[in-house]
């Protein structure tokens, strides 16, 4: 009975918690996604790795600096080190992707679903493009000389508007 009752009070707390915070709805409901892609993926879920996480999805195809800037102006401090390690331990289990056209540094997105990137030769701007098929590969090859393949990875190279304007 004891356990009952104390059970139903914590349930009304986090409910009263969550319509009283004044964090804004979609940036609550983000936080929680990441503690429970970082849990269900058997990592803590660190100050750090929320922030790095956040700087990701605020920026898509952000590169590391970027990344490092936008946590440190909302941590105050964090080593180079802690942000390539929250980065990478969150890509080796498919939080969020790396991705590194050729010539570009690496490149992380929120964005893990099978799409591919439209790169700019000459200003470098990055767009994402749905993969048409949907599924990794999307590509099927004549002969697969017996690998098990699980992905294609397409570039799309190109000149973007504003440097065709420029031209
Ligand atoms: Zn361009
Ligand atoms: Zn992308």
């Amino acid at each position: 009975m004891l356990v009952d009752t104390l059970g139903v009070s914590g349930r009304v707390a986090q409910t009263g918690r969550g319509k009283r915070s004044v964090v804004s709805q979609p940036d609550r409901e983000m936080s929680l996604d990441i503690e429970q892609a970082l849990k269900s993926a058997g990592l803590q879920v660190t100050a750090q790795r929320l922030a790095v996480y956040r700087a990701v999805v605020a920026a898509p195809h952000a590169v590391t600096d970027d990344i490092c800037q936008t946590v440190k102006s909302e941590l105050g401090v964090i080593s180079r080190q802690a942000v390539y390690d929250a980065l990478s331990v969150m890509t080796e289990h498919g939080i969020i992707r790396r991705i590194q056209p050729a010539g570009s540094s690496a490149r992380y997105e929120k964005r893990v679903d099978n799409h591919h990137h439209l790169v700019c030769r000459e200003c470098s701007a990055l767009i994402d493009v749905n993969c048409a098929i949907g599924e990794a590969p999307c590509l099927a090859i004549d002969d697969d000389h017996g690998y098990q393949i699980d992905e294609a990875e397409v570039t799309f190279w190109g000149v973007c508007p504003s440097c065709q304007k420029r031209s």
